[in-house]
């Protein structure tokens, strides 16, 4: 038994100091004041904030490696390793529109990475190819396609963890949509060019939320309320937010963040394979992206991911929009969770849930990690 002591633990009634939270065979098993510790490993945590750890829905790339460019057990193990230290305890490698033969590769480089434990890893997220041209932002519009029969069943084959997939829900039909969701797909409304009532429509249809809320997708125009109206005015829509200041104007995130319930919004990265490296550039499907100022571009000066990692999108959230740190921690964690529908395993800090848990500093960096108990100090 491991006690971690000594921090500020997030617990569901809010933080709570002078607590141990205790961790056995790789799940919290009770978390109980100092006091009561009893015969347990000590590890004190030096009054550090202990948060559920992080989940990332949306991570293309890490430490040098781009998931597309090699979609292997090997890219998977790289990407986590180096999200982890910006505490990310799990991820969904993100495919970005790619062919048939691709998808299935990545698809399969997860469930082996998943049934040899890498840590992390909880999933794929395939983002396009079937999205609406009009919205296409970086991805290769020659990649881009209808949804086949073929393509439901590819979608549904993993068998282990979660599928989230982004698509233009007015590019196929209301009859598939429903039975992606049926078969256990989580889908998300992304690189859409749909009008409000087309991405209404295709949220009382399965789809569960929309990916990275105003980028690549039609906008809020007080006529036409677009995608990200839909999104904003259906209650139950979660709403994926990369919170680098660059992607969505600081005020806009604050609009949106006060436009309902605060559990239907998760911080993702979009992250690039310089997180965590020192590259200021990189190839995407055989175009030069540059990192410049926080951000990637491409040749023609579209955003091409980002160049966040979560720690310092849950800095963002409590310097730049003023949110307390706990409602920060719960975008990065449990919403997310619950988005997935993995609230039984992760997100909270509680009995029962594996130990996935990340410390920060009093300036919010990231300290140390622990993925089901085992930890990795930074
Ligand atoms: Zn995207």
């Amino acid at each position: 038994m491991l006690a971690l002591t000594n921090a500020r633990v997030l617990l569901d009634e809010g933080f709570a100091d002078d607590r141990a939270v205790l961790v056995e065979a790789g799940r919290i098993v009770d978390v109980v004041p100092r006091s009561q510790v009893g015969g347990a490993k000590r590890e004190d945590l030096a009054g550090a904030y202990l948060l559920p750890g992080f989940i990332d829905c949306q991570v293309n790339g890490g430490g040098g490696a781009l998931f597309n460019d090699d979609p292997s057990v090997a890219t998977i193990r790289t990407i986590g390793a180096a999200h982890r230290r910006f505490g990310t305890t799990a991820f969904l490698p993100t495919l970005i529109s790619e062919d048939f033969t691709v998808i299935a590769r990545a698809i399969k480089a997860v469930r082996e990475a998943m049934s040899s434990h890498v840590p992390g890893v909880a999933g794929v997220h395939i983002e396009g190819p079937f999205i609406n041209e009009a919205r296409a932002g970086a991805h290769d519009s020659a990649k881009i396609r209808d949804l086949d029969t073929r393509d439901v069943a590819l979608l549904s084959s993993l068998g282990a963890g979660r599928t989230l997939v982004t698509l233009a829900p007015e590019m196929t039909t209301a009859a598939t949509l429903r039975h992606l969701a049926r078969e256990g797909v989580v889908l998300s409304a992304g690189h859409t060019d749909g009008t409000f009532e087309e991405v209404s429509a295709a949220l009382k249809n399965g789809v569960r939320g929309v990916t990275h809320l105003f980028n690549a997708m039609s906008p809020l125009h007080h006529r036409e309320p677009g995608a990200a109206g839909a999104a904003l005015a259906d209650p139950d829509c979660w709403c994926g937010l990369i919170v680098d200041g660059q992607h969505v104007h600081p005020a806009v995130l604050k609009i949106a963040l006060a436009a309902k319930r605060a559990d239907r919004f998760m911080i993702v990265t979009d992250a690039m394979p310089n997180v965590g490296s020192d590259q200021d550039s990189f190839m995407l499907q055989g175009r030069r992206v540059t990192v410049k100022g926080g951000i990637c571009v491409d040749e023609t000066g579209t955003l091409a991911g980002s160049a966040i990692d979560m720690a310092t999108s849950v800095r963002n959230c409590v310097e730049m929009l003023g949110l307390p740190l706990e409602r920060a921690a719960r975008m990065a964690s449990t919403y997310p969770a619950e988005f997935l529908g993995l609230e039984a395993e992760m997100g909270r800090i509680a009995p029962g849930q594996r130990a996935n848990l990340v410390a920060l500093d009093a300036k919010l960096e990231a300290r140390a990690t622990w993925i089901d108990g085992q930890t990795l100090t930074a």
